[in-house]
């Protein structure tokens, strides 16, 4: 290992990484424009990327931005091999970060790893040594990247900046390739010797970006704006500050977050942090993208099980991962968890009779209780749809849904939440669906069964769509994936709208439409110029959201504050 961990007390760095475009008085400019932006956005830290620029390096003007950079900064001229632009020579680039040193100014320099062992650094080396005693002295940044994964030598990197005196703070990057390299970058980080950086690139990577002050990293990087990101993955200064609440994590904030894939427009981190935010929790909800397969499902959650530094607290899953978390609740008395639910503690599943009635799950939550840790699964689609529909319908009591008429049309997944959710209430449900057989499926597999707390049995039936022309219901329920964005077909509807324009009592029906995204479908623009009641599916992703709030944190969620939220959220949320 390291040796001694280094116990380190204080905050992590927001550090602004600024591309200086150019070295022309227009682009010293522009990038001390752009620092002073980064220093009202709350950054504490410039890193100054001097090597982005294409026209001429002057030494100068490089001077000149040290000199007059409004925040605390790192000098970077990085080399082509290590992911920068810099393509001069090497004694060049060392003579004019030994200038930057010698301005007093430069709080840092960031060197690549083999500086440490070449002759041409000795001067670098000697000067920063030389400045150590000073009030404000230079301190070397030493770093190693690696664009195609973690480095298999990440060891023998870390010990020896670890090892050298010069080194002031070990930096160490590379490209992640699923959530499990986030870990490893933790795991360096809470193994620390020195101040050390650990974060990774990529979708994948953008975890070890929000969580390096639960880990207690030296800094992490943030675009000024997302115009002017210096690594893939890299969030922006408002992104971290605002929704991630940066400066609120701590080494005891729990982790959630949204598994799926792909996860990077969902507003579901937009909603939950806002809502921890409402209610001072100590929580933070990151995006968590897991690769299709069941087999990165089943190993990405047992690695953030596992691990009890991370304090997983719970997440949200969507697609393609309901039928996977489904799959791995079933599959868990089989996966070997001995070890990891901590000392003297272990592990309880508890799978929630809606799940097994559903088929299908989109939360889990991790609690302690007593000597157990206790994994729930739980699917709040049910509960999201049944509320959305009654709020919008004014039913006050979900016993009166037992009035209610339904057709459904789909037969996947969100259809199943809505014939569950509907039908054990004893609402009456017809399902037409482009593939018929399924829907008689469906229809059979609840007509079988009993209405809540009643021995009735449940009113399912299956029809051709055709039926919607004259079918006698109070609502149209779009739950396939027709008319999403980027879904099968984005421009459509998947009820042809001759359908609707023949039905009676337009303003007695309400369509709903579970598709989120965009906003107003093409079937909801197509109803409503028809004169019926309409329902997006907002509605329905806040109260599943809500649902889940509660099962986290035991409270109600700001639910008026998300309609806001997501009120302001561009339409390809
Ligand atoms: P799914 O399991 O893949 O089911 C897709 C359904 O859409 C199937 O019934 C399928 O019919 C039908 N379909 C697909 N392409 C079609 C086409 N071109 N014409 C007619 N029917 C077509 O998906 P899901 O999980 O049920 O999700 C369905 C929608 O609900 C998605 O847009 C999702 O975003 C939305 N949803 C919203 C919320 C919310 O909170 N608002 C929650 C969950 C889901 P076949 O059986 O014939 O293939």
């Amino acid at each position: 290992m390291l040796g001694a961990v280094y116990a380190q007390g204080r905050m992590t760095y927001l550090c602004a990484s600024i591309s200086v475009d150019g070295f022309d008085e227009v682009g010293t400019q522009t990038a001390l424009e752009r620092a002073d932006a980064a220093c009202s956005q709350g950054a504490q830290l410039i890193e100054w990327r001097i090597d982005h620029a294409n026209a001429g390096r002057d030494d100068v003007r490089v001077l000149h931005l040290v000199e007059h950079s409004p925040l605390p900064c790192i000098v970077t001229c990085r080399l082509r091999s290590e992911g920068g632009q810099y393509d001069g020579t090497e004694r060049d680039r060392l003579a004019m970060l030994e200038k930057t040193v010698r301005t007093g100014k430069a709080r840092y320099v960031d060197v690549e790893l083999q500086v440490l062992d070449d002759p041409a650094g000795a001067g670098l080396r000697e000067i920063v040594r030389k400045r150590s005693g000073d009030d404000l002295p230079t301190r070397l940044i030493v770093s190693t990247h690696d664009f195609h994964g973690r480095p298999s030598d990440l060891y023998r990197r870390l010990q020896r900046m670890g090892s050298d005196e010069s080194c002031s703070i070990a930096k160490v990057v590379w490209q992640a390739r699923s959530l499990r390299d986030n870990l490893q970058a933790f795991e360096v980080l809470c193994n620390r010797t020195k101040p050390t950086i650990a974060l990774c690139m990529g979708e994948f990577g953008v975890m070890s970006r929000i969580l390096a002050p639960k880990f207690g990293g030296f800094l992490t990087f943030a675009g000024v704006d997302s115009d002017s990101i210096t690594a893939p993955g890299q969030p922006g200064l408002d992104e971290l500050r605002s929704i991630y609440r940066f400066d609120k994590i701590s080494a005891d904030t729990k982790v959630y977050g949204i598994i799926g894939w792909p996860v990077g427009h969902s507003i579901s981190p937009h909603l939950h942090n806002s809502g921890f935010d409402a209610m001072g929790y100590d929580g933070v909800y990151v995006p968590m993208p897991i690769a299709p397969e069941y087999e990165h499902f089943k190993a990405t959650l047992c690695a953030m099980l596992d691990d009890e530094k991370l304090d997983f607290r719970g997440a949200s899953v969507t697609l393609p991962h309901k039928a996977n978390l489904m799959r791995f609740a079933r599959a868990w008395e089989d996966l070997d968890h001995s070890a990891s639910a901590g000392e003297g503690k272990s592990w309880r599943i508890v799978i929630d009779e809606m799940v097994e009635e559903v088929g299908a799950a989109n939360t889990l939550s991790v609690r302690e209780d007593g000597d157990n840790r206790v994994l729930e699964i739980t699917n709040t689609d049910v509960d999201g749809l049944v509320d959305s529909l009654c709020e919008t319908l004014a039913i006050d009591d979900r016993a009166k849904l037992s009035e209610l008429h339904a057709a459904i049309v789909g037969a996947g997944g969100a259809a199943r939440a809505a014939v569950a959710g509907l039908s054990r209430y004893g609402a009456s449900v017809t399902i037409c669906n482009r593939t018929e057989a399924r829907a008689q499926e469906l229809a059979v597999d609840f007509s079988g069964r009993k209405v809540d707390g009643s021995k009735r049995e449940r009113r399912v039936a299956a029809g051709p769509i055709e039926v919607l022309a004259s079918l006698q219901c109070d609502v149209i329920i779009n739950a396939t994936s027709v008319g999403m964005t980027g879904g099968p077909d984005p421009a459509g509807s998947p009820i042809p709208l001759y359908l609707l324009e023949g039905r009676a009592n337009r303003e007695g029906t309400l369509i709903f439409d579970l598709v989120y995204s965009p906003r107003m479908t093409p079937l909801l623009r197509a109803a409503r110029d028809s004169g019926f009641r309409t329902l997006g599916g907002l509605e329905m992703l806040i109260q599943q959201a809500a649902h889940q709030f509660r099962l986290w944190t035991a409270n109600a969620a700001p639910t008026e504050r998300w309609r806001e939220t997501a009120g302001r959220r561009p339409e390809n949320d």
